[in-house]
């Protein structure tokens, strides 16, 4: 049996890199050999075992790669086609996905409404964070790339972009807006180039550290704030007069910038939820104005699907966005655990990894 290394969750707290059988191709997948793949902040919560999976399963949801093998229902692709699929591979034929929610996703046509049923990579089928990669629904989820793009440039397509722009496109922002993103990670940078891409004429990117603020401002940001040296709620309502921001985007997953996302919000406005939250949330009475501020709260999972992919590497081979800043590491998948642990601990200014067979 041929044979492939893989990292796997073994146990809280340990990633391994394992040797683990190639896999068989079933009629309607296709086998990627990955040329690139990356660490996600949600691989981390794996990691901590804040978001449980099976122990033997091979994590990450990031694949650019080569078409090793084509099911044989499997059409339009050729075998050593360079492609990429979503972090999220629906199969369209779910009642979710007929509804739009791609990453609501049954997994099957008989399945309705799943939470995060569309997201299978490294989390219920073996992920991208090895040597080849079954995508499954090859046919719905393979999106060629550009051969001008390097793997680098569409690293972020899989899910970083999708889910960063798919914030700015859930706050609905109108021309002319003003927004306000908190935390500026891989997620925030690409939700604050969504703004931008959105028509918002005033964003405001929030983070504590200066290096990712310098990148916000590659990104689009208009105005940079550091929590550490301002009151960011005080500071964003001085800037908008009082008015209050159209759209707050949260792009961590914590109390504080969920409430500091509802303070700076305008009656009316919209709070888009990107972070992955490991606890409860309280809302506070006053920034919710009892209940009746019109304020609209919509989180949103990754879209997914071979259209969303065209239209990101789209937007990347228009040069509209530039997102190679926010690759900030190379690693080979031999040293795979050692990017974890810079990864897990923030260390060496990261944002992505980029990790290579
Ligand atoms: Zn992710």
């Amino acid at each position: 049996m041929a044979m492939m290394k893989a990292a796997v969750f073994v146990a809280p707290g340990r990633i391994e890199l394992q040797d683990k059988p190639i896999p068989e191709v079933g009629p309607d997948d296709a086998l990627l050999r990955i040329t690139t793949t990356t660490i996600c902040g949600t691989d981390v919560h794996i990691l901590k075992g804040e978001y449980p999976v099976a122990r033997g399963l091979t994590i990450g949801h990031e694949p650019v790669g080569i078409i090793e093998k084509l099911g044989r229902n499997v059409r339009g692709y050729q075998e050593g086609q360079r492609v990429i699929a979503g972090a999220i591979c629906p199969n369209f034929s779910s009642y979710a996905s007929q509804d739009g929610l791609s990453s609501q996703d049954g997994g099957c046509s008989c399945h309705g409404y799943k939470p995060m049923g569309g997201w299978r990579f490294g989390n219920s089928i073996d992920g991208t964070q090895a040597e080849y990669v079954l995508v499954p629904d090859a046919q719905a989820n393979l999106a060629p790339v550009p051969e001008a793009l390097s793997d680098e440039q569409v690293l972020m397509c899989p899910d970083i972009m999708s889910t960063g722009f798919a914030g700015a496109e859930a706050a609905r922002i109108k021309i002319g807006d003003v927004v306000v993103i908190f935390a500026q990670g891989p997620i925030g940078l690409c939700a604050t180039a969504g703004a931008k891409l959105r028509g918002a004429s005033t964003i405001i990117a929030v983070d504590g550290v200066d290096s990712r603020l310098a990148i916000a401002r590659q990104m689009g940001a208009d105005v940079t704030l550091n929590f550490r040296n301002v009151d960011v709620v005080e500071e964003v309502l001085r800037l908008t007069g009082g008015r209050g921001v159209d759209a707050a985007i949260e792009a961590l997953g914590l109390q504080s910038t969920f409430e500091s996302a509802l303070r700076v919000l305008k009656p009316g406005g919209t709070l888009s939820s990107l972070g992955v939250y490991s606890s409860d949330l309280v809302i506070p009475l006053g920034a919710f104005h009892a209940g009746l501020g019109d304020h609209k709260i919509v989180t949103s999972l990754c879209p997914g699907g071979k259209e969303r992919m065209r239209r990101l590497l789209n937007v990347v081979a228009s040069g509209r966005v530039d997102l190679g800043p926010l690759v900030t590491h190379h690693y080979a998948l031999d040293d795979i655990e050692a990017a974890y642990e810079l990864f897990a601990n923030q260390r060496d200014g990261v944002l992505k990894i980029a990790i290579k067979p």
